[in-house]
């Protein structure tokens, strides 16, 4: 194959969500905060900040550890999840349950994008209660056809009320993926390569990520 062919016809769509003190967060998080401890305008040799986020704010992987005691941690996933085939879908029903992606072709090892309504959220600085979240029987349904990893275009896949996060432990204990915080306004529905890579925190339980998706 030429790679350098491949690429000259490539589309990238960048479905990573911008990080400032606007970006929304999980309820009782802090936002993300900068403080700059040298700048060149006020006659520093340089321009540099300090950044804080908890490790759940705006895209970012979440590791089987996050819920799963003995679960990998993100810098133990493998990065076959988060980076290769990828399909994306588009639900426009108020909750993805199982009749909404039974009939989608989802196969092992997919990598499955869910493309909703959420991506409009990002618009606004305050949670939103009122988002399109994955039910616990769908996510049987993806865990029973062995896919590699979920994504969603919100802070949670879940519903907010189901506190016993039963969508992250049927996931994440069976070593499935989830990519949260994706912005997929302007992404066509379609196959893609995804590229999205959590920094290499060690020993966490989740990691921010910049997250492409490559059309050729
Ligand atoms: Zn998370």
């Amino acid at each position: 194959m030429d790679i350098k062919e491949l690429f000259q016809n490539a589309k990238i769509y960048d479905i990573s969500v911008g990080l400032s003190s606007k970006t929304p967060v999980f309820p009782g998080q802090d936002k993300f905060s900068r403080e700059y401890l040298s700048k060149i305008a006020e006659g520093g040799r340089a321009n540099l900040s300090k950044i804080s986020m908890t490790s759940h704010t705006g895209t970012h992987v979440d590791s089987p550890f996050h819920f799963i005691k003995e679960g990998h941690t993100i810098d133990q996933v493998s990065l076959t999840s988060t980076v290769g085939f990828a399909k994306v879908f588009k639900v426009t029903a108020p909750k993805i349950d199982v009749n909404e992606i039974k009939d989608l072709g989802i196969e092992k090892d997919d990598i499955v994008l869910f493309k909703t309504s959420n991506s409009e959220l990002w618009e606004l600085e305050d949670f939103s209660y009122d988002y399109v979240y994955i039910t616990p029987k769908a996510a049987e349904f993806l865990s029973d056809r062995g896919v590699r990893a979920v994504g969603v275009d919100y802070i949670i896949p879940e519903a907010f009320d189901d506190t016993d996060r039963p969508v992250h432990h049927i996931l994440l204990g069976q070593n499935i993926i989830i990519i949260e915080g994706l912005n997929f306004t302007n992404v066509p529905e379609g196959e893609y390569a995804l590229v999205c890579l959590p920094l290499k925190i060690l020993e966490n339980d989740a990691a921010p990520a910049r997250a492409i998706l490559i059309a050729f």
